[in-house]
């Protein structure tokens, strides 16, 4: 292990890759950076000349590729085309592949694989003529309300709007000027889970715990761990979450997002290549991390199955993320929070909704995790001074 010389090169910056880096340096793995100068994951890893630039450019993912030996994502919205041509040409190993990116980061393409595989997801249908008529023709098939949603480049809801009603169809292509789009049939869920699956080189996959994740604006505030579901449900949701996972190509993490409906049946939402927000809980709750554990997957170092279950059978965890202006003084106060762990990603400014940092907090049973937290969600929410 001490003598891993191996460099993994990451195509993004952000919060993700920062936990990333911290991971892969415990194993003397090291990691270079593409994103803008002074991005989160750069602050906390001053030993290697990181790459000034952006992951949707080729000739900055050339010479990312240049200094490593594996290339990996933290985000997907990066150029899969020169992924495909450097990994063709042997210069860099690209894990998850390329093709998984590819797919996945077309929102439309990968719920159409997911189906192709027997994976249920909401019915979807790509819009191809986008004028009124064309809308209100989906209003008639999906009825009202649907989601109209970006196929490329979404993220924490930016691409979704929902279309209430007949009469709000002009606004909603208002709303969505640029790209390709697609209507996804309304889901009337009861509650949202997600599980993060870990992929090997050899195509097995293990799963840790299922989660319940709250959003609030299409942006996840809470999660939940283990989800506060019955053990069926959870066990069905992990079998769906290693199933859809097992359908796609490559190592890493994967965080798969659901909906429980209300008769108890679950279908996917969504699916993202890396290590995910819903996952932020396993650095305190679980032997091995999301984020060691897809270095250790793309690297091919062993994951033995107990390494991504909860630590203790009372383990129970809760992340609030710490979104917007108000972030510092949650993170203040659960500095003197029981079982609270706090983490601040380094960002610039604390604009509306941003996700400056978020907290971990750990206790016996959910019910004195629920108690523990709820200072911190009021004062996130401003209910408290
Ligand atoms: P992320 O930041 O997770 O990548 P995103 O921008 O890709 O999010 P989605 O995951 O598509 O957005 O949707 C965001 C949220 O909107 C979901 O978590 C869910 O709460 C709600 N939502 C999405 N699709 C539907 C649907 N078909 N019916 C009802 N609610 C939905
Ligand atoms: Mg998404
Ligand atoms: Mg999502």
């Amino acid at each position: 292990m001490e003598k891993d010389s191996r460099t993994v090169g990451i195509l993004g910056g952000g919060q993700l890759g920062r936990m990333l880096v911290e991971a892969a340096h415990r194993l003397n793995i090291k990691t270079v950076i593409l994103d803008a100068p002074n991005s989160p994951a750069k602050q906390i890893n001053a030993l290697h000349p990181h790459v000034d630039g952006s992951f949707s450019e080729p000739a900055a993912i050339r010479k990312l590729a240049a200094e490593c030996d594996i290339l990996t994502v933290e985000i997907e919205h990066v150029d899969t085309q020169i992924l495909q041509e450097l990994e063709e040409a042997g210069t860099v190993e690209v894990q998850p592949s390329w093709k998984t990116i590819r797919v996945i980061q077309d929102k439309y393409l990968q719920k159409e694989h997911l189906t192709q595989h027997g994976v249920s997801t909401a019915p979807s249908v790509p819009l191809t003529d986008r004028t009124p008529a064309g809308l209100e023709y989906i209003g008639q098939q999906f009825s009202y309300p649907f989601m109209l949603k970006a196929r490329t480049l979404a993220y924490d809801g930016r691409g979704n709007h929902v279309v209430a009603s007949a009469e709000a169809v002009p606004a909603a292509l208002e709303a969505l000027t640029s790209g390709a789009l697609y209507a996804e049939k309304w889901v009337p869920f009861v509650k949202e889970l997600a599980v993060m699956v870990v992929r090997k080189k050899d195509g097995s996959v293990v799963s840790y715990p299922t989660v319940e994740t709250v959003h609030e604006e299409n942006i996840c505030k809470l999660v939940y761990a283990p989800a506060r579901v019955g053990q069926k449900v959870q066990d069905a949701a992990r079998r769906l979450a290693e199933k859809a996972v097992g359908c796609l190509w490559g190592a890493g993490v994967f965080g798969v997002e659901m909906f429980l409906l209300p008769d108890g049946s679950l279908m996917i939402n969504e699916i993202a290549p890396r290590p995910h927000n819903s996952g932020h809980y396993t650095i305190e709750a679980c032997p091995t991390s999301q984020y060691e554990a897809h270095i250790r997957a793309i690297t091919d170092l062993p994951l033995p199955a107990h390494s991504t279950g909860l630590s203790t059978p009372s383990t129970n965890a809760i992340m609030l993320n710490l979104l917007g202006p108000r972030y510092l003084t949650v993170a203040h106060a659960a500095l003197s929070t029981k079982g609270a762990t706090v983490h601040l990603y380094g960002k610039g400014a604390a604009k509306p909704a941003r996700k400056m940092g978020h907290i971990t907090l750990l206790a016996g049973s959910m019910a004195e995790a629920v108690y523990q937290i709820q200072p911190l969600i009021d004062l996130a929410d401003g209910v408290t001074p």
